[in-house]
């Protein structure tokens, strides 16, 4: 079968579009420089990782030996041996954010959810899906959540079992909640340990901190349950994709065993991506720890330049530490609709990417932001 000419010349013209604007975006966290040509001949087979890597599976085109070792390497990354955590390669954040949160409710049925009102929108999908129990608190100025305001929620709640959902890198303002603190306060109120549940949402900042050395806290080392990051965002990838990590005692009380493929199920879908788990695979694989730390280090820098930049024009932007996202006030409508900015509330924001590899990348966007504000102001 082949597309008759005017659907041959509609898919034609997509792929054009495609090339002309691989490298547009600056307003969301997707990386573009990956290169993945090698695992292009895959693409011809129906790989699919439906239920567990760790266990033994009928249906044969699996990439579950790859998915294994991204495993491992995100184990090691965030601090916790490889034979005490579980985890998979998820189709985004979201899923691993979904998981983190199933988990937690499964754990602490009548828990409440704690999260600011700076976290992804997805969340607020998370708990009407799961019908978790939940409370929105504030944020400060820099996006991180209020702490005061969590412990007074915690304490008018009477909750015992409160779950934590903690940004590692907000969505619009890139803020880190400091979980060091989070949890002081937990002890200092009494509850213990065992009581509560913390997940980290590093969608971005989980490929950011690994590697710079004076980073927050956000892995298990630090005292986190379980995490969520997205693939497609730092390392990127042409499929939405990610990876969730938890604890291995948590994860076993919610298998759920499958007999027309003989193998059991922790997953959330059924049916799970094959081929992303290659290129997660590929990507950890082809980059070791000093060309992540090369680029996130490049990455930071752009950062800091923009600022800089904008500072210079008397704009006032801003980042947070170990933060590659600047923000900004809004700009008019035609330069934040011309470089595709995302806008929220008044602010705009700029996401230094792997592909952003000097200033001529970003100068032409920085330029017309400040001449935009110049003319505002004369
Ligand atoms: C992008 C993002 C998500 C969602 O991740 P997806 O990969 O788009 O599903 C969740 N949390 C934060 C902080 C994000 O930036």
């Amino acid at each position: 079968m082949t597309l008759s000419i005017e659907n041959q010349n509609k898919l034609d013209a997509f792929w054009a579009h495609c090339v002309k604007n691989q490298y547009f975006n600056i307003g969301y966290p997707e990386s573009a420089d990956f290169d993945y040509t090698n695992l292009e001949r895959f693409l011809r087979f129906s790989i699919n990782n439906c239920g567990d890597w760790g266990e033994y599976c009928n249906y044969l085109l699996n990439s579950f030996d790859f998915e294994k070792e991204v495993m491992e390497y995100f184990a090691d990354l965030y601090k916790i041996p490889f034979e005490e955590s579980w985890g998979y390669v998820t189709n985004g954040g979201t899923e691993g954010n979904m998981f983190g949160c199933y988990l937690a409710r499964e754990i602490f049925p009548e828990g409440t959810l704690y999260y600011s009102k700076d976290t992804h929108y997805s969340v607020a999908k998370i708990v009407k899906l799961l019908r978790i129990k939940s409370q929105v608190v504030e944020s400060l100025p820099t996006g991180e959540i209020d702490y005061d305001d969590l412990m007074k929620k915690i304490a008018a709640d009477n909750e015992q079992h409160p779950i934590i959902f903690a940004n590692i890198g907000t969505t619009v303002k890139g803020a880190i909640d400091d979980i060091h603190k989070i949890q002081k306060l937990l002890k200092d109120a009494g509850i213990k340990r065992e009581d509560y549940y913390l997940h980290a949402d590093a969608a971005l900042s989980g490929m950011i901190l690994p590697f710079v050395d004076d980073a927050q806290g956000f892995n298990f080392a630090d005292g986190i349950d379980s995490i969520g990051v997205s693939g497609h965002k730092m390392i990127g990838s042409p499929i939405p994709c990610g990876v969730v990590l938890a604890k291995k005692k948590y994860v076993d009380g919610i298998t759920v065993e499958i007999d027309y493929i003989a193998a059991h199920d922790k997953t959330i879908t059924g049916s799970r991506n094959g081929h992303t788990p290659l290129m997660l695979w590929e990507a950890v694989m082809t980059h070791d720890k000093n060309e992540w730390r090369r680029r996130i280090d490049r990455c930071l820098e752009l950062a800091e330049y923009t600022v800089k930049r904008f500072q210079a024009a008397g704009i006032d932007a801003w980042r947070g530490r170990n933060s590659i996202t600047v923000v900004f006030p809004c700009p008019s409508e035609h330069v934040w609709k011309d470089h595709c900015l995302a806008i929220s509330n008044g602010l705009a924001h700029m996401v230094l990417s792997g592909h952003h590899l000097d200033h001529d990348s970003i100068d032409g966007l920085i330029n017309d932001v400040i001449a935009d504000a110049q003319k505002k102001s004369a």
